[in-house]
């Protein structure tokens, strides 16, 4: 229903009924208003309208109404219907001009109106009111739209732009112009293809969607600015077909993906680098999912066992089922201990069965990923062929254990078997063991008369006849020289160490027969059995070896059985010992210093200080001679100190003096008692306050065996020395054994090679193997190495040559007497 109250159509207003055009008719002319009126009425329109009579009228209804529609008579009593346009109008206008009026129809379309009627006496014109007011409608909102739309993409964040058929550009927004560098201006008019940084990759007019039908492509490609640089897009093209005439229309929208790139190449560089290092470093790695009980295994890893990709799953079963039985419940409980949080970080050597069958050393190594619980889901990490350094260390444990002529165990492994059967004895008394003590006779004759070789090869054939002799569970060692002993282990009678000795000099009797000669050995045995209630391993064999010196001291043939009335030769022992605690109270040592070398610039380094006795009658006693009676009494922690504390004083006078040496340093030996006596400690930093000595200066040197003797109480004393700078250097590196596992607990700055590994270097560089991996150990260790005992410069040019930092020995100097050493410091000396 029509309403033409204008308070009804004020209500009305608050919600726009979809089903009604808000009609304004602005007509003056009474009968219009009425023909108007009846035609809404009679056709059924759905208006909703007001009729005014004036622009003044009309003006006021717009401050309160909208309208969809406005239409107006030209001629009005307060102007003419252009007034309304003085404003911007929200809504279209249809002008309605008197007959004949068509200039003026042109005029108001001119000025914005949307459509014009014009009147005849039948007023017939209001016939076609309907679809005018329509037309209009339809135009507006699309003006509306299109006013959106182009504000939305004139905004927008994206690139745009429009090209015709042609590729000339039509249309560009104003993120394309800041993107890209461009006024409109600019670009409006050229070809698309100045876009492309290589305009032959530039993709062809025809390339893309030419039937318009579907959502266009996305491709990604390099763009150029107008200043000519260039930046990755993402390009999405799509047609849009002009008219049937124009032909398509290419729409391109830009996004820059130089963010994205640049990341994705980030991640991409790093997941590379990764790949790179492990390939470098030839590890294989794994990658272990918890939560699902996953492992990825890269190629590598599996190629390391020599399976192909296909041949090993991706469970953590397929990787423990290769590996050794015997290290398998160590590595998992490793690996456990790591995602338990119990350890930093996983790590653990094991063997891995190969496809071949062989087992191959293994390092592996890992890192759990935890949740926010803590909680490991995920494990990954690496692993590395160790087989040669494992084979190194063990060849490297073995000719430090065994005798390298005669492959029969050393001193120290014997001593070491001979330890375990004293412990055993201790916790049963029914067990017995004894120790032969077997010296040859006369075999400096035949070294002396038909040479060395000879004599290597009769030790030789020696060595193999004395294993035949044994039982299982027997050890036969060469101590050094023509020196054997044997630890008969088990005995069931201790009689049975003389028959067994008995029957060892019977076989002994037999002819050699070597390089066409027939030779003849004989030899003393003495014997020490373990009823006799030992300590130490070392006195078994020091009283086997009493024996021994007795048996041969005899005319006959025959063993000798230790016993203790023996140690009357103990007169003579005891005799030094009174001279030995007298020297200490009159403090008649003397300590030689002998060079230390830096092989790298050639020049003095510091020195070692070897104490000397200066014997009342004997004249100058070397430390062989009493230190091993020093330290059997004790005396050795007196000696000791004072050696430190001389060779500290001395040697902050020569700092001091002599300017240009204000870095000399002194290496110091430290006994194993002056380690395990409780006031080491703090007699050192007695020394240091007295001397003023700076302590880096100071070098403890401490031998391998010491170190391993008591490796905890040691390593808690080692721990304080570091904590003030002290360095500490291990001692005879090399002849003692299984420390090399060890070694890297120790806060240990400097390996000194024991000189019995320098001395067999010869000129071409031969027997350099043993002194090349220790070097190696010591730098994978970042610990220096000095070579002791450098006789020949042969010698210093291999060991230069191994990258040996320190050189010490008689090549260099002997160890000299204060007033000579002085001159060392005095003078600079240039190797
Ligand atoms: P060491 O610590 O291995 O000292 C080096 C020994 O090798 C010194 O013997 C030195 O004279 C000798 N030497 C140096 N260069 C060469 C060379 O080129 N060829 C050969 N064949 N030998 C060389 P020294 O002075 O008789 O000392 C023997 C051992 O006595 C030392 O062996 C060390 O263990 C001990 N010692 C010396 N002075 C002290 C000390 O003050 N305190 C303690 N606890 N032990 C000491
Ligand atoms: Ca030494
Ligand atoms: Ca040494």
């Amino acid at each position: 229903m029509p309403e033409t109250l204008a308070g009804a159509q004020l209500e009305a207003d608050a919600g726009v009924d979809p089903d009604h055009i808000r009609v304004l008719l602005v007509e003056d002319d009474e009968v219009d208003q009425m023909a108007f009126e009846r035609i809404v009425r009679r056709e059924g329109l759905p208006y909703r309208y007001e009729i005014v009579g004036s622009l003044g009228e009309a003006r006021e209804l717009f401050r309160s109404h909208r309208f969809d529609v406005v239409i107006s008579d030209y001629h009005l009593p307060d102007g003419t219907a252009l007034e309304l346009f003085d404003r911007p109008l929200s809504m279209p206008i249809i002008v309605i001009t008197g007959a004949g009026g068509e200039e003026i129809a042109v005029q108001a379309m001119k000025a914005g109106a949307y459509d014009y009627l014009i009147k005849d006496l039948e007023r017939k014109y209001l016939k076609i009111l309907p679809i005018t007011v329509e037309n209009a409608l339809k135009k507006s909102r699309a003006e509306r739209e299109l006013r959106m739309l182009s504000h939305a993409i004139t905004k927008i964040n994206e690139a745009i732009f429009i090209t015709d058929p042609e590729g000339e550009v039509l249309y560009v927004n104003e993120a394309f112009c800041r993107t890209y560098g461009y006024l409109d201006q600019g670009i409006l008019g050229r070809h698309r293809k100045m876009l492309w940084a290589d305009e032959g990759q530039a993709p062809g007019d025809r390339e893309v969607d030419l039937d318009g039908s579907r959502g266009g492509e996305q491709v990604e490609c390099l763009h150029r600015r107008r200043d000519g640089t260039t930046f990755p897009v993402l390009l999405s093209r799509s047609t849009l077909e002009l008219s049937r005439e124009e032909g398509l229309a290419e729409v391109g929208v830009v996004w820059d993906i130089t963010q994205r790139k640049r990341s994705e190449n980030a991640l991409r560089e790093s997941e590379e680098r990764y790949a790179l290092a492990a390939r470098g470093a030839n590890d294989g790695l794994w990658d272990w999912d918890l939560r699902i009980g996953e492992i990825f295994f890269s190629a590598r890893w599996k190629h390391m066992m020599g399976y192909s990709e296909q041949e090993i799953g991706s469970s953590p079963e397929d990787w423990f089922r290769l590996v050794h039985p015997e290290d398998l419940s160590l590595l998992k409980a490793h690996i456990e201990a790591h995602m338990e949080g119990r350890t930093p970080h996983f790590e653990h050597e094991h063997r891995i069965r190969h496809r071949n069958g062989d087992y191959r050393w293994m390092l592996s190594r890992g890192l759990a990923v935890r949740g926010r619980n803590g909680q490991a889901y995920r494990m990954a990490g690496s692993q590395t062929d160790v087989t040669e350094r494992k084979r190194a260390e063990q060849q490297l444990v073995h000719d430090a254990l065994h005798d390298a002529l005669t492959g029969l165990p050393n001193r120290a492994l014997f001593l070491d078997r001979l330890n375990h059967a004293l412990n055993r004895s201790r916790r049963r008394d029914s067990y017995h063991f004894a120790v032969l003590f077997l010296d040859l006779d006369r075999f400096k004759v035949v070294n002396d008369s038909l040479g060395h070789m000879l004599g290597d090869e009769l030790l030789t054939a020696i060595a193999r006849r004395l294993e035949a002799c044994l039982r299982m569970g027997d050890t036969v060692a060469r101590l050094g020289g023509d020196e054997f002993a044997i630890l008969l282990d088990d005995l069931d009678r201790t009689e049975d160490a003389v028959e067994v000795s008995l029957r060892i000099l019977e076989d002994l009797q037999a002819p050699f027969h070597l390089d066409g000669h027939e030779l003849f050995a004989t030899a003393s045995i003495g014997i020490a059995l373990s009823v006799t209630g030992y300590e130490r391993a070392e006195e078994v064999l020091r009283d086997a070896d009493t024996a021994m010196y007795r048996a041969k001291s005899q005319a006959e043939k025959r063993p000798v059985v230790f016993d203790p009335t023996m140690h009357a030769n103990a007169m003579t022992v005891l005799r030094l010992e009174t001279d030995l605690r007298r020297a200490v109270e009159r403090e008649e040592f003397e300590l030689f210093y002998q060079p230390i070398v830096s092989l790298k610039s050639g020049v003095l380094w510091g020195f070692e200080a070897l104490v000397r006795w200066r014997h009342p009658e004997r004249g100058l006693v070397y430390p062989s001679e009493f230190l091993p009676l020093a330290e059997e009494t004790g005396l050795i922690l007196s000696i000791g100190y004072w050696v430190l504390r001389e060779a500290a004083r001395q040697t902050r006078d020569w700092q001091q003096r002599f300017p240009r040496r204000r870095e000399l340093g002194v290496s110091v030996n430290v006994a194993g008692q002056q380690l395990a006596h409780g006031a080491f400690v703090a007699q050192v930093d007695e020394v240091l306050r007295e001397t003023s000595i700076p302590p880096e200066s100071l070098r403890l040197e401490i031998t391998e065996g010491v170190l391993m003797d008591s490796p905890e109480a040691t390593a808690l004393v080692l721990e304080q020395l570091r904590e003030r700078q002290i360095k500490l250097h291990i001692d005879d590196f090399g002849t003692g054994y299984s420390s090399l596992s060890h070694l890297h607990r120790f806060p240990v700055d400097t390996l000194k090679i024991d000189r019995s590994f320098i001395g067999a270097l010869d000129a071409r560089g031969e027997n350099s193997e043993i002194v090349r991996t220790i070097i190696a150990l010591a730098h994978s260790l970042n610990m220096d190495v000095l070579a002791e005992g450098v006789e020949t410069r042969q010698q210093l040019i291999v060991l230069k040559g191994l990258g040996c930092e320190f050189g010490q020995g008689f090549f260099f100097a002997r160890p000299l007497e204060k007033s000579a050493a002085e001159e060392w410091v005095a003078r600079p000396v240039h190797f």
